[in-house]
């Protein structure tokens, strides 16, 4: 019996439609969690005037674990992304971004199974020196690397890509334009890998990473990386396994943990029913595996499976022609 409280964040555009499948599936394999819904992005702004109000906040701080539906931070005009503020501000260093393929979709290839673990908190998404002068001629941001925080992120790769069996860690970088950033990340990630023998430690040009991922993918275990290049190449990760309807991520601190779709809210779609609820669904399965509710997460991972290789009610990006509600009844069924 599980009396859990789990934060829900419904979000913009077609979240709360893709967040409330995940919570019928979490409801209907017995996890027993109790949620409490507050509110942030577009929504929020809204109804309390503030994108990221104190009680959303709060929420977070009191409860630990967070399932979250895409945000919509509205562009320019001083606002700041409300997923880098909630990153920082629970200091939420690791990104955990897993990709397998599916039987059943439409991707381009067979047996991907990749986790991109992307720093969260640092390199150019650090919101420091942010600066537009000369009338609007000339603009500048600066990236910050910090040798403790490259090797919490390296470490924290290492050590999930020791605990799921995992037999590679490729550390993707760009030293050799970046020499102090992403210098510093790559010195202090061949000291951390010394220290794990036991796993094959490679390097990797980002640019190069990003070639060798479309041409050869089955070669990519574990990527570790800095927090641009992370946020880059997990969403082309996606696109090999079928797209961002297929996308989680867990955002990880120390005893903090918001778990999310990887992709955005989607306002094309929104409204429609036609959003593909995986995501949200996988990132429910990352935060029962992070609870260590291991057999629930196994249960909900075979439903989506079979949904989704027997092409039952399955949404238009994964080549079927059905809603977020038959995809879920689907899975429910199943459940
Ligand atoms: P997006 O990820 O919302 O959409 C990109 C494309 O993927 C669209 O064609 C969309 O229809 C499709 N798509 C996304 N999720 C899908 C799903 N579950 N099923 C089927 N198709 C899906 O990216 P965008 O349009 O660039 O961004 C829209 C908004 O989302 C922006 O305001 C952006 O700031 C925000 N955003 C939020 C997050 C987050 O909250 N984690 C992440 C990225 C973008």
């Amino acid at each position: 019996m599980s009396s859990q409280t789990i934060t829900v964040i419904k979000g913009d555009g077609i979240g709360p439609s893709i967040v409330e499948a995940a919570i019928q599936v979490l409801d209907k394999v017995g996890c027993n969690f109790n949620y409490e819904y507050v509110e942030a992005g577009l929504t929020a702004l809204e109804t309390t005037g503030e994108l990221l109000p104190q009680t959303t906040l709060d929420a977070i701080a009191r409860n630990k674990i967070t399932l979250k539906g895409p945000l919509t931070t509205p562009v320019g005009e001083g606002f700041t992304s409300i997923n880098v503020t909630l990153r920082k501000k629970f200091n939420l260093y690791s990104n955990v971004r897993p990709v397998i393929s599916f039987k059943g979709t439409k991707a381009r290839y067979e047996n991907i199974d990749i986790i991109t673990v992307r720093e969260n908190t640092e390199g150019m998404y650090s919101g420091a020196g942010q600066i537009v002068k000369n009338e609007g001629e000339l603009a500048e941001a600066m990236s910050v690397v910090t040798r403790e925080g490259s090797e919490r992120i390296v470490e924290f790769a290492f050590e999930l890509a020791r605990r799921e069996n995992r037999k590679k860690v490729t550390i993707v970088h760009k030293a050799n334009i970046l020499k102090s950033t992403s210098g510093l990340f790559l010195k202090t990630a061949r000291e951390v890998a010394l220290r794990y023998p036991d796993i094959q430690a490679s390097e990797m040009i980002v640019d190069n990473a990003c070639m060798q991922l479309v041409m050869n993918p089955q070669q990519f275990d574990v990527i570790v990386t800095t927090n641009l290049f992370g946020d880059i190449l997990s969403d082309l990760c996606a696109g090999l396994v079928g797209g961002l309807g297929m996308a989680p991520g867990a955002n990880i601190g120390k005893d903090c943990a918001i778990f999310e779709a990887v992709h955005g809210s989607a306002p094309d779609i929104a409204g429609k029913n036609l959003a593909n609820p995986s995501s949200v669904i996988l990132a429910s399965i990352q935060m029962l595996e992070y609870l260590g509710m291991k057999d629930k997460a196994e249960k909900i991972l075979a439903a989506l499976t079979d949904v989704i290789a027997s092409g039952d009610r399955t949404t238009r990006d994964l080549g079927g022609s059905h809603g977020t509600t038959d995809f879920t009844a689907a899975m429910l069924e199943r459940l």
